[in-house]
């Protein structure tokens, strides 16, 4: 098992944003969040890697345990160390502007886990390979289309060989044309076994590459369970109310 959540929940002053959160992700599988907007999906995301710290409830990540019940603070060794071993893919790239496609993806590597620069560089170049921008090391990101800059943002969490990769709305900000081939990047990368948990609202990508389905509404979940239970036989009203406006 890579990720359990138990009893988690994060409030911003008085608004509790989650409000329990129980889940398990096993390695190599990939788990789709799914619910409308404002149903807490980014907080829960942001909550696996330590982003935004949980009021309540316990995390454990790659062996890694937290306990925040009573709002009990954690010991910064540990927190670091889930950062280390998840990564993050944002709807919006995040590239540097001003740094080549090759120095965004080797920046990590070299300025956080100290690997020489040849080394980064041969690994950025496997991977630009990889989401079919072996050409693109020296562009800059401006000189790259939404699609390719989306690629080159997933090239550089892989880079620093996370445990768990979240992905928050990964095609949300995409011309529709463009959102195909960020998506045949994610598939593949599952079917390669990396562990993965997506935010999304693309519900045919969401059947084809989830191993289990949630789907949250108001700061829990709902109904959780494989694809075909969740997407094609919801037994939750809530859940059927939000994929039979989706259409
Ligand atoms: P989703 O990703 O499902 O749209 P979010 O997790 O972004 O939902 O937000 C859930 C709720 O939490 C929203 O009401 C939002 O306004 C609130 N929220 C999120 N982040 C913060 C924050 N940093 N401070 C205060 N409220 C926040
Ligand atoms: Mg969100």
């Amino acid at each position: 098992m890579i990720l359990q959540m138990t009893n988690v929940k994060k409030a911003f002053g008085r608004h509790e944003v989650l409000k329990g959160i129980d889940l398990t992700l096993n390695k190599g599988k990939v788990l789709v969040i799914i619910g409308p907007s404002g149903s807490g999906k980014s907080t829960l995301l942001r909550c696996m890697n330590l982003l935004e710290t949980p009021t309540d409830g316990q995390l454990s990540l790659g062996g890694v345990s937290l306990d925040f019940a009573g709002g009990r603070k954690s010991a910064k060794n540990a927190v670091l160390e889930i950062r280390k071993r998840t990564g993050m893919v944002f709807q919006s790239y995040n590239l540097f502007p001003h740094r080549t496609v090759l120095e965004n993806i080797i920046e990590g590597p070299v300025i956080v886990q100290r690997k020489p620069v040849e080394v980064a560089k041969l690994r950025a170049i496997e991977l630009l390979r990889k989401v079919g921008l072996a050409d693109k090391a020296d562009a800059y990101p401006h000189q790259l289309s939404g699609g390719q800059q989306q690629r080159v943002g997933i090239a550089r969490a892989v880079a620093m060989d996370p445990e768990l990769l979240l992905f928050d709305e990964p095609t949300s900000a995409l011309d529709p044309e463009l959102v195909g081939e960020v998506l045949k990047v994610i598939r593949e990368l599952a079917a390669e076994g990396m562990t993965m948990a997506v935010v999304t609202h693309e519900m045919k990508f969401a059947g084809e590459v989830a191993d289990q389905v949630v789907f949250m509404d108001n700061g829990l979940i709902v109904e959780s369970g494989s694809p075909d239970q969740v997407l094609k036989r919801p037994a939750n009203e809530r859940t059927r109310m939000f994929l039979s406006r989706l259409t």
